[in-house]
């Protein structure tokens, strides 16, 4: 792996953030362009983001205004038309197949908003999918995933199908199923979109006390604002440009714990 400087440029989001914070993740002047047919969609057009150890950052943004491409492409799921990005002042463009798909598998959790889970396999066999995959034994794959499912308060279920549980447990299971493999960064697109009020409450809260106790730096894209400004800072997407959003974060709460 080659090192890429990443960390001597001035894109907007450095601005906003204390001296001698770390960015985990940076994105530089990002385009995405999809062809459909003979028309070009710019959804992306020149997208600047960073984001420290430790942020809990919201990315708000209609239905439509591109907040799934970005994570896909932070995550590596997705490629840029033109930009670059990096993680722990690594450039993904340098970085060949096998560490891509490393990046992919141990430093980034994805969440989604329908959860993806495999439904005739069970609550602990889709947590310890991921760690058998990168060929972790199996009877250690399962015993990581039994205490992953009683950290998200799900150890009762853990075996049954993911298919027969509610959409609030299964969000949970996809979570432990994210972070499972110990990843720095969690990209979490919409987790709460399809649930009834008190269940997106409870799955932020979890997610909230998840990115506190495994020092996580989260990225959550919500078109729920009330959850949005429970994070630390909030970042509106709309015509292809990412900005500091109206409505403001919770900036020291990173420090201090859970704001109850
Ligand atoms: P959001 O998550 O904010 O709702 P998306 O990132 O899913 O937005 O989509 C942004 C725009 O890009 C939409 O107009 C969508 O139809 C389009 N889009 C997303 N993925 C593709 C694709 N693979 N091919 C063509 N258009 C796409
Ligand atoms: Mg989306």
């Amino acid at each position: 792996m080659k090192a890429t400087d990443g960390h001597h440029s001035g894109s907007a989001g450095d601005s906003v953030l204390s001296a001698g914070a770390v960015p985990v993740i940076r994105a530089e002047n990002l385009r995405k362009v999809f062809r459909s047919g003979d028309a070009d969609l710019t959804v992306l057009a020149g997208v600047n983001l960073s984001v420290n150890e430790g942020e809990l950052v919201a990315i708000v943004g209609p239905s439509g205004s591109g907040k799934s491409t970005l994570l896909h492409i932070l995550a590596a799921l997705d490629t840029p038309t033109s930009g670059a990005i990096y993680f722990a002042g690594y450039s993904h463009q340098a970085l060949t197949e096998s560490e891509v798909s490393d990046f992919r598998n141990r430093r980034v959790g994805f969440v989604w908003q329908r959860h993806h889970l495999l439904p005739d396999f069970s609550a602990v066999e889709n947590v310890a999918m991921p760690l058998l995959l990168r060929g972790i034994p199996a009877a250690e794959a399962m015993q990581i995933a039994r205490q992953w499912l009683d950290e998200v308060g799900l150890a009762a279920r853990a075996h049954h199908p993911a298919g027969e549980l509610s959409g609030g447990e299964q969000q949970r299971v996809a979570f432990a199923r994210a972070l499972a493999g110990e990843p720095a960064l969690l990209l979490a697109d919409e987790p709460t979109g399809d649930l009834d009020e008190g269940n997106a409450e409870a799955i932020f809260e979890l997610m909230q006390r998840l990115h506190l106790s495994h020092r996580l730096t989260s990225i959550l894209a919500t078109h729920n604002l009330a959850l949005a400004r429970r994070c630390h800072r909030v970042l509106q997407l709309e015509h292809g440009i990412l900005e500091a959003s109206g409505i403001s974060g919770q900036p020291g709460s990173q420090r201090k714990g859970e704001n109850r």
